[in-house]
């Protein structure tokens, strides 16, 4: 196919495909799904090999949040009956920060629901912050607590976080129906102070909250713009009390080519499969890992994932290895070229305040990690025309009831 031969190609020397090339990824046909995982696998191989980079979440705060994204589980004013606490002591974060380096992890994304952090917050951090290195020296940390203001950043930076993860979640031209109390721009603010402070950018997106093909691309190639150097790719968790509990919009089929289109828009970039894998993927989960070289292990913020040996289980039959503290993640010119603040090459890296299960590991609720969390905005004339609609299945959402916040054992 004419097509993935050109973006494979394009991938594999780091050029930018075109929108209508990345718009195609998402209309191939379910025959084709496969030689699509191969070519964007093609890409992920040449620059990441076969190595899988676990990153784990601790939730330090959750719940109780003023904003009020549709995606996410501790919004404004949701019924989710998810677990709700402040902030953790750092002993206490560090604990559980513990469990997940034990299990494999490289990364640790330490997310608070909320606006954005206090100075007082930051200190709480940094001191979190240091009880996990001082026990793990090796350990990459990822910070996810929402808006920054001015030289917060920098604090983290200098308290020794390797990166800040704010996802952009969706298109600039649809924000606003996900989201009113805060802006893109305001998003695209904090990416910006974090990079600019020497931080890892970690930045995603979260899809089947009933945007377009169209805006999907928009953002993704957003994401290309402002340098993020890992991309926490979350698909929606529909959690019963959000407004986004009846979006079921998604397939195995749509997210692995959700995923390939990221790949070779994104072609050096880590890759996150973030909130959603395991609600949306299923079975199809290990095809994932051919196309993206990060996952979460374990739990995510509010919602719980597959049991953690699963996913190392899953690694190696899928052929792949877990990538090791001491190896890089990102290729070696990103470094050289002053990307990737640390993470990568040698330091961290996350995603964007998307998660409770929503995605990476940070803000993100409606999915599983950095990102956000769930809602009702309509389903997309194109999910709906292309007969994409799931059915609904709430069965497969299980709100999170160990680990962090709680006295039963983390999942790792
Ligand atoms: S995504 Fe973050 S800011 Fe938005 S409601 Fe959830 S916790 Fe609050």
């Amino acid at each position: 196919m004419d097509l993935l031969d050109t973006l494979t190609a394009k991938g594999l020397r780091r050029e930018t495909p075109t929108r209508e090339e990345a718009l195609a990824v998402l209309a191939t046909t379910d025959d084709e799904l496969m030689d699509v995982v191969a070519a964007a696998g093609r890409v992920r191989r040449q620059w990441f090999g076969r190595r899988v980079k676990l990153n784990y979440l601790v939730n330090l705060k959750s719940g109780l949040c003023p904003e009020d994204c549709n995606y996410c589980s501790q919004r404004l004013g949701s019924k989710a009956e998810i677990l709700k606490y402040t902030w953790l002591k750092p002993e206490q974060a560090a604990e559980a920060a513990a469990a997940g380096l034990a299990g494999g992890a490289k990364r640790v994304c330490l997310v608070a629901s909320g606006r954005g952090p206090t100075d007082r917050d930051i200190d709480r951090v940094a001191d979190t912050i240091a009880a996990i290195k001082d026990a793990n020296e090796a350990v990459e940390v990822c910070a996810c607590l929402g808006l920054l203001s001015d030289n917060q950043a920098e604090r983290l930076k200098a308290a020794g976080a390797d990166a800040y993860n704010h996802n952009l979640n969706t298109s600039e031209a649809t924000y606003g129906d996900i989201t009113t109390t805060h802006t893109y721009a305001d998003r695209v603010d904090t990416v910006t102070k974090a990079h600019g402070a020497g931080l890892s950018a970690c930045s995603g997106l979260i899809a089947g909250m009933g945007e377009s093909d169209e805006d999907l691309v928009d953002v993704v190639f957003a994401l290309r713009e402002i340098g993020s150097d890992s991309v926490p790719v979350n698909f929606l968790i529909p959690f019963e009390g959000t407004p986004l509990a009846k979006e079921w919009n998604l397939t195995p089929q749509r997210c692995l080519r959700i995923l390939a289109m990221v790949r070779f828009v994104n072609p050096d970039v880590e890759v996150r499969i973030a909130g959603g894998r395991e609600v949306h993927l299923r079975s199809m989960q290990p095809l994932g890992l051919h196309i993206a070289n990060s996952i979460f292990l374990g739990d995510y913020l509010t919602s719980e994932g597959q049991a953690g040996q699963t996913d190392l289980d899953m690694i190696a039959d899928a052929g792949f290895e877990v990538e090791g503290a001491g190896e890089p993640t990102l290729p070696r010119h990103r470094s050289e070229a002053g990307l990737g603040g640390g993470c990568g090459s040698s330091g961290g890296g996350c995603g964007s305040h998307a998660d409770s299960d929503a995605g990476d590991g940070a803000h993100a609720c409606g999915t599983g990690g950095c990102g956000p969390c769930g809602s009702a905005v309509p389903v997309s004339a194109s999910a709906s025309a292309s007969g994409e609609n799931d059915e609904l299945r709430s069965d497969l959402v299980r709100v999170r009831r160990r680990g962090a916040g709680t006295e039963l054992a983390p999942n790792a």
